[in-house]
């Protein structure tokens, strides 16, 4: 199948017009169409092979991770091979409703990503080839795009990146720090001067877990885009060598945790993350972390990253919900039953069932569960399913 989708975004200094430009593999015959975008957007007009057609909200829905959206059908009494939806709007992080992480528009900072809904998804078609067009690309600079000067626009994707993941700064306000392993992109000055630090500590986490905690992996040039001051609290993410966050960090501690959570995710990944299997994710995320200050005896480090843990873990649900989605507190229960797997076993088996889960070819508990008993960890298995369900 060969479905494509452009969006072309304009950005004003705090909103964006966008079309959503999709052409249908030609074995696809419909007669209807339906995605779902974020509530606030407004949509100004969808063709159908080139003509407006009539659509509706049907309902709002709220997906995981993601804020209120609009579900919108359309219909044509012609085979649909086109469609074309012209939006615009804004979409910003709100830390009280808990909406739109790691997303903002402001005069300086584009930052647009899947947590918005700012694009269609959940298209009754499934789209294989993605790309995004930023118009007037010579005010810009867009991380892992690439900038076509004769059209004057940043063109991302169809490089088996998600493209909708999108940092763009004003050019007049961008600095950036280059190195052998890492590029550094931020307008805030406060971050300059833990960018040598955060590279520094960077490759010590990359030497311990590339082909030691870790498989070995080929690691290319990590691109690290920062959000402060636009935004300055919710996390990060990462996507391939691709990373979000707010900014490096305020000091050691915060360099390293940052480092080591969204490195590890290189290959603590593949559980499905939207059900309560995200456990399996962020557990051995934060233990690879864990692991990384206990090689280097750096309890002051392993004390940060435990401790929140340990003072919230109590008044999570259990990691397993009955209806298997994902539960409040999942990075907090996890690494704490993983703590007291340690504090009873030791060091090394959970050196081990870190390993075993990011050497699965099937990423669920169930398998996790299996193979640890493969291996003769009967015990730690049996330890993990009663802990999961506390
Ligand atoms: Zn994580």
């Amino acid at each position: 199948m060969n479905t494509k989708m452009t969006i072309e975004v304009e950005f004003s200094d705090n909103a964006f017009v966008a079309t959503a430009d999709i052409i249908l593999d030609e074995a696809i015959n419909i007669l209807s169409f339906s995605f779902i975008l974020n509530n606030d957007l407004v949509i100004s007009e969808i063709q159908s092979n080139g003509k407006p057609v009539s659509y509706e909200k049907i309902s709002e829905e709220r997906p995981t991770f993601r804020p209120l959206s609009q579900k919108i059908v359309l219909h044509d009494n012609d085979t649909i091979r086109r469609i074309q939806i012209r939006y615009s709007g804004s979409v910003a992080f709100s830390p009280e409703k808990r909406s739109c992480w790691h997303n903002i528009i402001t005069r300086d900072i584009k930052s647009l990503s899947w947590y918005s809904v700012w694009y269609p998804q959940g298209t009754s078609i499934e789209i294989q080839h993605d790309k995004v067009k930023i118009l007037n690309g010579s005010d810009y600079f867009c991380v892992k795009g690439h900038y076509d000067e004769a059209l004057n626009v940043w063109e991302y994707g169809d490089e088996g990146y998600d493209p909708f993941n999108i940092m763009a700064y004003r050019k007049e306000v961008l600095q950036t720090v280059y190195n052998p392993s890492m590029n550094i992109y931020f307008v805030d000055d406060t971050i300059k001067r833990h960018a040598a630090r955060s590279v520094e500590i960077y490759n010590e986490i990359v030497n311990f877990y590339n082909g030691n905690l870790f498989n070995r992996v080929n690691i290319p040039v990590l691109d690290v885009a920062c959000a402060s001051p636009a935004i300055t609290t919710g996390g990060g993410y990462r996507r391939k060598d691709f990373m979000w966050c707010t900014s490096l960090g305020n000091n050691d501690l915060e360099i390293a945790w940052l480092n080591a959570h969204e490195t590890a995710h290189k290959w603590c990944t593949g559980a499905n993350s939207s059900s309560w299997e995200d456990w399996l994710n962020e557990t051995t995320a934060e233990w690879a972390s864990l692991l990384f200050a206990l090689s280097r005896n750096d309890m002051a480090l392993f004390d940060f990253i435990l401790k929140p843990k340990l003072e919230k873990s109590s008044s999570f649900p259990p990691i397993k919900t009955p209806d298997n989605s994902r539960p409040n507190g999942v990075h907090e229960k996890g690494t704490v039953l993983f703590y007291e797997l340690y504090q009873k076993y030791g060091v090394e088996p959970v050196r081990s069932a870190v390993r075993i889960f990011t050497d699965l070819k099937i990423k669920n508990t169930a398998a996790f569960l299996d193979m640890l008993c493969n291996q003769g960890q009967n015990q730690i298995a049996d330890f993990i399913k009663e802990g999961i369900m506390k």
